[in-house]
């Protein structure tokens, strides 16, 4: 069994993978494997760019995308789908004819000209003349896409966007709530000030100092609300409220005392 294990970790957003689907399937079809991709409205490979946080402190984190390649895409394409022997799936340009029902499914689009819906292939007419991975794969000059079989690629802990699909993720964002503790009165930040993130139980979730330029950072925190409680040397404890249960957090300059 093959899949596609995507480290957004890893991913700095060039695009080459989503170009090199491009250039692999607009202008060329690939019969009986895929007909021609339309030179625009088509991305069976997307990279999401999400951005975090607010200004100053945001992050850009990049979330590349492969469609199709579900057992719940297959299951409704039925004949229409082609289940291959390596565990990857493409629709059949012929049988999928009319079946536009199939574009409720992430990362499959409607070919008006053709009739057709169209998504991902898993590059299946280059794995059957001996390529070792698919295009977007081989394209890829950090390593942050690879392909291969389900045991060599090791998923533990990995996740799916997509239950059931062949496209595994490691390093998916979840939340950071971060701040600057400032002593307005010395126009200074606070270097070594004690930060706490503490959940809704009243459970400490992460503690660290803050660092030189008097900045804190919790990464990579489950999505909650969350309270701040900080302490800058010698002045009492204050605390903040961060709800980050539907986005990042920039709580901004806070006072030391
Ligand atoms: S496997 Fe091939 S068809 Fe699928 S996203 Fe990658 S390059 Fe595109
Ligand atoms: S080619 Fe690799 S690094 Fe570039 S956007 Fe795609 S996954 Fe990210």
């Amino acid at each position: 069994m093959k899949a596609f294990l995507i480290d957004v970790a890893r991913c700095n957003g060039c695009m080459n993978c989503q170009i090199a689907c491009k250039d692999e399937h607009c202008g060329t079809d690939w019969l009986p494997y895929a007909a021609e991709q339309p030179l625009t409205g088509q991305f069976w490979c997307k990279v999401e760019e999400r951005v975090r946080g607010t200004v100053p402190k945001t992050r850009i984190t990049y979330i590349p995308q492969i469609g199709g390649q579900s057992d719940a895409l297959a299951a409704a394409a039925g004949d229409a789908a082609v289940q291959r022997d390596d565990g990857l799936m493409y629709l059949d340009p012929e049988k999928a004819k009319g079946r536009k029902d199939l574009c409720e499914f992430e990362g499959v689009y409607w070919n008006e000209e053709l009739q057709i819906p169209q998504t991902c292939t898993g590059c299946a007419h280059l794995l059957d003349d001996g390529w070792e991975v698919p295009r977007c794969v081989d394209s890829c000059p950090t390593k942050a896409l690879r392909f291969g079989d389900v045991a060599e690629l090791d998923l533990e802990g990995a996740e799916q966007l997509i239950a059931g699909s062949r496209i595994w993720y490691r390093n998916l964002p979840k939340r950071f709530v971060t701040g600057c503790v400032v002593d307005f009165d010395e126009r200074e930040v606070v270097i070594g000030a004690d930060v706490k993130l503490v959940s809704a139980s009243g459970n400490t979730v992460a503690e660290q100092k803050t660092d030189e330029f008097g900045d804190f950072m919790f990464d990579q925190v489950e999505p909650a609300a969350y309270q701040v409680i900080y302490q800058a040397p010698g002045k009492d404890a204050r605390t903040y409220d961060a709800d980050a249960t539907q986005v990042d957090v920039n709580i901004g300059d806070v006072p030391a005392a």
